[in-house]
């Protein structure tokens, strides 16, 4: 499995993508993208040529930093003559909101599409088997409903936070992942909703992550606190955490 970090930064930073990875199960050639904010899909375009290679589009939740690049996904692969249908799986109500995102941005668009959109709703504690993965999902505490997902696969695993800060249902999902992958938007101290890097690192002494990554950290702290981060993050003594820079590929 590989999982390529397309974007990693938070709604307003001005100089990363918005947190997205695109997940790769390498043995069947199936790609997965997870979350499509804003500026994800001129990120996801510039490395596909391919209208086809997508299998399966999570969203986490519903705040444009995550989902608000689903029209021009979309867009694009109609450009490009994709035929294969697209899976879409997210929280409850993923379809109603797809379709009116798609109706605010392109009106009648969506009655052209020459290829269809599977949707596949889920819930907190949800599990469901498609593209080659086992799909669970547990809820954050976020300012909306989120799930955080475990995609397993080929005996690797890869957890994705989604925005929130952990629950029990999330943290027990985070164990015996290969990687965790989890948002702090704070550094030093808490943001209602959010999760932070503390939590994070408590998050891993408890459940024993063998790699955890730190994703979507606020952009007035990222550059600012950068040594902040490297010294929390030794002091920890875990040795696993780290910050994936933009692009970074991971084999797992
Ligand atoms: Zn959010």
């Amino acid at each position: 499995m590989k999982v390529h970090f397309l974007g990693v930064g938070e709604a307003c930073d001005p100089e990363r993508f918005n947190t997205s990875l695109l997940i790769l199960s390498e043995s069947k050639e199936h790609y997965i993208l997870l979350d499509c904010g804003f500026t994800t899909p001129h990120r996801y375009f510039a490395d596909c040529s391919d209208p086809d290679q997508l299998d399966a589009l999570w969203i986490s939740h519903f705040h444009g930093d995550h989902f608000f690049g689903i029209p021009l996904l979309l867009l694009r692969f109609w450009e490009m003559g994709r035929v294969k249908p697209l899976m879409l799986a997210g929280p409850c109500g993923l379809q109603e909101k797809v379709e009116n995102a798609l109706d605010l941005a392109y009106p009648s668009f969506l009655g052209k599409l020459q290829y269809a959109l599977q949707y596949r709703e889920m819930e907190d504690g949800g599990s469901l088997q498609a593209v080659g993965f086992l799909w669970q999902a547990a809820a954050t505490e976020h300012s909306q409903p989120c799930l955080a997902l475990k995609l397993s696969a080929e005996g690797k695993s890869v957890f994705y936070s989604g925005d929130g800060q952990s629950t029990q249902a999330s943290a027990s999902l985070t164990k015996g992942s290969t990687l965790v992958v989890h948002e702090a938007y704070r550094v030093v101290g808490q943001t209602a909703n959010h999760g932070s890097l503390a939590e994070c690192l408590v998050l891993a002494h408890q459940v024993g992550c063998e790699k955890l990554a730190i994703v979507h950290v606020a952009h007035f702290e990222r550059e600012r606190e950068k040594l902040e981060i490297q010294r929390l993050v030794r002091e920890s003594g875990l040795p696993g955490v780290f910050l994936p820079e933009p692009g970074e590929i991971l084999s797992l």
